[in-house]
């Protein structure tokens, strides 16, 4: 499996309605991944036309979010989500307690 080429991911022309990034590929079609792909780790974009396939450059932070989907693997998601939102909560409390004691001693 070589790879033809390594291309960063502002390189390719993404279409939006379908959530797929193509690239040009010298054969006159295109290399594609889609971009559910690139979220699950995926970074090489085969071409269907031809055995050529390109590596993408990109850091997660600089994909577009994915739209919501309705599979079991959400329900995870959110899970860690919420436990973040409780911690957030839980420094918060500390941070009152800590508030209402520095300023009880400024009262003194
Ligand atoms: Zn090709």
């Amino acid at each position: 499996m070589s790879i033809y080429e390594e291309v960063e991911i502002e390189d390719l022309d993404y279409d939006e309605e379908e959530m797929i990034y193509t690239y040009p590929c010298p054969c006159g079609d295109k290399f594609r991944i889609t971009l559910e792909d690139l979220w699950d780790g995926e970074d090489i974009a085969p071409c269907p036309s031809c055995t050529l396939r390109i590596q993408i450059i990109y850091d997660e932070e600089d994909l577009p979010p994915l739209p919501e989907s309705d599979d079991d693997e959400s329900d995870s998601e959110n899970e860690d989500e919420k436990e973040s939102v409780e911690d957030e909560k839980e420094e918060k409390k500390v941070d009152d307690a800590l508030a209402a004691s520095v300023s009880k001693s400024l009262n003194v």
